[in-house]
């Protein structure tokens, strides 16, 4: 599996849906929630064989690894990723300061700047 875009994410993820949550790199704040749906074909079958149940897990297994990949791009998106550290933080935890000549960092990066560090 590759790594989350964001430092901390969870997996929620059901028999019926794919659910993965992704959490601000600087407050930890639960920012994009991403769902996808499990289509299997088996989904609303109470009873499976032995065969359809396996069946049904390498197919779970591969959609989620897939849903997975899918829901990185996105948080991508709905992210800032700082240019001095390579954080993906939220809006509020982004700043967009003439001193940083156009860049965006995030507030850690943005209060070390500001000691002179
Ligand atoms: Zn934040
Ligand atoms: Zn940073």
């Amino acid at each position: 599996m590759l790594n989350s875009v964001t430092k901390k994410f969870t997996d929620k993820s059901t028999i019926r849906q794919f659910e993965f949550v992704f959490y601000c790199d600087c407050c930890e704040k639960p920012v994009v929630p991403v769902t996808y749906d499990f289509i299997s074909g088996f989904k609303d079958k109470v009873f499976l064989t032995g065969d359809e149940r396996e069946a049904r897990a390498i197919i779970y297994a591969s959609d989620h690894k897939k849903a997975y990949e899918r829901a990185n791009i996105e948080a991508r998106f709905e992210l800032n990723k700082c240019d001095l550290c390579g954080d993906m933080v939220c809006d509020d935890c982004i700043i967009f300061d003439a001193d940083l000549n156009g860049k965006i960092c995030c507030k850690s990066c943005y209060e070390k700047s500001k000691k002179g560090e």
